[in-house]
């Protein structure tokens, strides 16, 4: 090396510039390529947390179809009340149960006795035409 410089020193400045050069080129694609796996690992990690929203949100909607099959189509005689079997009325449901209702097919219905104050829901499938 020593050797190399003495006897070509006029490359030396050359020889310098394209190693820096090399050595820049070396740090800036290093420097995008950890930029680019970077967001590449960014990207793939929302990918992934969108897959595992989605497969949540199916097996919640799985869990729920199989929730309402298990409920017969005419549960509970809706006007009597549960705890002491006098007459109950009905009173306004929630908007959560109005969106439970609406996203799988279900009639609830809140009821109060008028007895004991107890209130509870009824909870049937909406009649399919089939
Ligand atoms: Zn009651």
């Amino acid at each position: 090396m020593g050797l190399f410089l003495l006897i070509e020193d006029f490359d030396l400045k050359l020889f310098i510039q394209s190693i820096l050069s090399k050595i820049y080129l070396l740090l800036k694609n290093s420097y995008t390529f950890l930029l680019g796996s970077f967001n590449g690992g960014l990207k793939l990690i929302k990918l992934s947390n969108l897959l595992g929203f989605i497969i949540l949100f199916f097996s919640f909607i799985l869990v729920f179809r199989r929730w309402k099959n298990r409920i017969p189509s005419n549960s509970i005689s809706s006007k009597e009340c549960i705890k002491c079997e006098s007459l109950s009325n009905r009173v306004k449901t929630s908007f959560k149960s109005k969106v439970l209702e609406f996203i799988f097919k279900l009639k609830i219905r809140k009821y109060q006795c008028g007895k004991c104050n107890f209130s509870y829901l009824s909870v049937k499938k909406k009649q399919s035409k089939s």
